[in-house]
């Protein structure tokens, strides 16, 4: 076989001591079945903080608001809720999420109603004083018509704005970049609309800020939207109103990947097989995006940028640092001129490294004779660990059971199968390369799902059970406490974790 094409996880502490403590991970599939998610609600709370750093950095005042939509954990809401009250909040995009993040201990004012709305949604987060994220004018209508018909609070609201666009430095007189299409937010030309149904609405609304999210890597592209938002909120001051906070949005990403030749390597191999100069790296050789035209490669690739040298609150610093493409300070800069507060809503970053899903191998098998590569047939399915539904690829880790055999060392080529009647139910249409073949009883940990990957697309397809959740904490050196995800509370207690 050629040098294997590993993708090996990024683990930090505490993760990467939780995957060497095989025993305990072992014990909980035993008692819990497989799959099963592990999360570390200590580590959410890190991550919270080292957002905060790069505002102190900045000298920013502000939010950091958890878009509770990347994970369905009570110990993660909960742990981030004893957090500095000022310091953090919650994003929540659905009444169940709403109702969720109340009972984990958020007070209404420190969440934010984010994303397309139904009548009880807008009346519950009106009634306990949240902040409503507003996706269109009709929302507006709608949210002051229950406003004035229940008797309710003035509600304090963000609109959300989109189709940013700007003049193009580079491209010549008239050229125009547009930022990412998306379905949600008012866009800016009609900005108008906005302001006077903004007005007409005072005595049930009142406009505390700007917002935007777009659904990209691309700092540039982020850096330009939030000017406008700037902008935008001097036209708002301008006609009497008073927005005080701009909001980023989320998108501050996860690197995946620990070392960037691995991801590069892996990337190169794929353009060749997809040309045919190597074997497939792939299940029937998808291409991820990728085609061979002619003996040319052809399309985007379909994927997370495994490797990213800066993401998270490294990323949100990159953002603040870089000049506004108009007025030229930095971002930062132009927050403290017009003393705007900064609200972020990561997801994804904001659950960095805090927690994995464990699966354990129930069968092996050749996949073919002539590849040599072994079929891994898993107790989860694709529904269970959705990587590859966001175009994440990333090695998990071998957890034998016992010691390996004599001859058992050595790198293979497995496909991960799940556990359903489907052709297409592949845990990821990459092969995967591991240090040596898993044996039946063996676990596989899949680092860093925490985000989307864990909960997101869990269904119950052919009866199959759902993945429990458990929170864990270390207590000593290989000391581990555990318990149910919804029986977590950030106190002390005697048998369970504790914060
Ligand atoms: C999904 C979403 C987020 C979180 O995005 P991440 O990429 O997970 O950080 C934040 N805000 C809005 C409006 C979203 O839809």
């Amino acid at each position: 076989m050629d040098a294997p094409l590993y993708l090996r996880p990024r683990v930090d502490p505490p993760l990467a001591s939780l995957l060497r403590a095989g025993t305990f991970l072992h014990s909980l599939v035993d008692a819990l079945g497989s799959p099963l998610n592990v999360l570390l609600p200590e580590t959410v709370a890190e991550n919270a903080r080292r957002f905060r750093a790069v505002y102190s950095r900045h000298r920013l005042t502000g939010r950091v608001y958890f878009a509770h939509k990347a994970n369905r954990s009570s110990a993660l809401v909960r742990r981030l809720a004893a957090e500095d009250v000022a310091a953090v909040g919650v994003d929540v995009a659905s009444l169940e999420e709403l109702r969720h993040a109340l009972s984990c201990g958020f007070t209404g004012d420190r969440i934010l109603a984010t994303g397309p709305k139904d009548a009880e949604f807008l009346w519950l987060a009106a009634r306990v004083g949240a902040t409503v994220n507003l996706d269109s004018p009709n929302e507006l209508e709608q949210l002051s018509a229950l406003v004035r018909t229940h008797g309710l609070g003035r509600v304090a609201v963000l609109v959300r704005l989109s189709g940013f666009e700007s003049a193009d430095g580079h491209g010549g007189a008239g050229t125009r970049l547009l930022s990412r299409r998306s379905r949600f937010g008012t866009p800016l030309r009609d900005a108008e609309e906005l302001l006077s149904a903004l007005e007409r609405n005072a005595d049930a609304v009142e406009l505390t800020g700007v917002a935007y999210h777009l659904d990209t890597t691309g700092v540039e592209e982020k850096v330009r939207a939030l000017e406008q938002c700037v902008l935008f909120m001097d036209t708002c001051r301008a006609r009497g109103l008073a927005p005080r906070a701009v909001d980023i949005g989320g998108g501050f990403g996860i690197g995946y990947v620990a070392e960037a030749g691995e991801w590069e390597r892996w990337t190169t191999a794929l353009s060749e097989a997809v040309l045919g100069s190597r074997p497939p790296l792939t299940w029937r050789g998808h291409g991820y995006g990728l085609r061979n035209e002619g003996g040319t490669v052809r399309g985007a690739v379909a994927l997370y940028p495994g490797h990213r040298p800066t993401a998270g609150p490294g990323y949100l610093d990159e953002l603040l640092s870089l000049p506004a493409p108009v007025l030229g300070r930095s971002s930062a800069n132009l927050l403290l001129e017009h003393l705007h507060d900064l609200y972020i809503e990561p997801g994804r970053a904001l659950v960095d490294q805090c927690g994995l899903t464990l699966a354990r191998v129930l069968d092996v098998r050749l996949a073919d004779a002539d590849s040599g590569h072994h079929l891994v047939r898993l107790g989860m399915n694709a529904g269970d660990m959705s990587l590859e539904e966001h175009g994440v690829l990333v090695d998990p880790v071998l957890l034998p059971r016992g010691k390996p055999e004599e001859g058992e060392e050595g790198p293979v080529g497995v496909f991960l199968a799940g556990n359903l009647c489907l052709e297409a139910d592949l845990i990821t249409r990459r092969l995967v390369h591991l240090p040596r073949l898993p044996r039946p009883g063996d676990l596989l940990a899949f680092a860093n799902t925490a985000g989307y990957a864990m909960d997101f697309h869990a269904h119950r397809a052919q009866r199959q059970p759902f993945a429990r959740t458990v929170a864990v904490e270390r207590q000593g050196d290989d000391d581990w406490r555990w318990c149910p995800d919804e029986d977590y509370w950030p106190i002390p207690s005697p048998g369970g974790t504790s914060a």
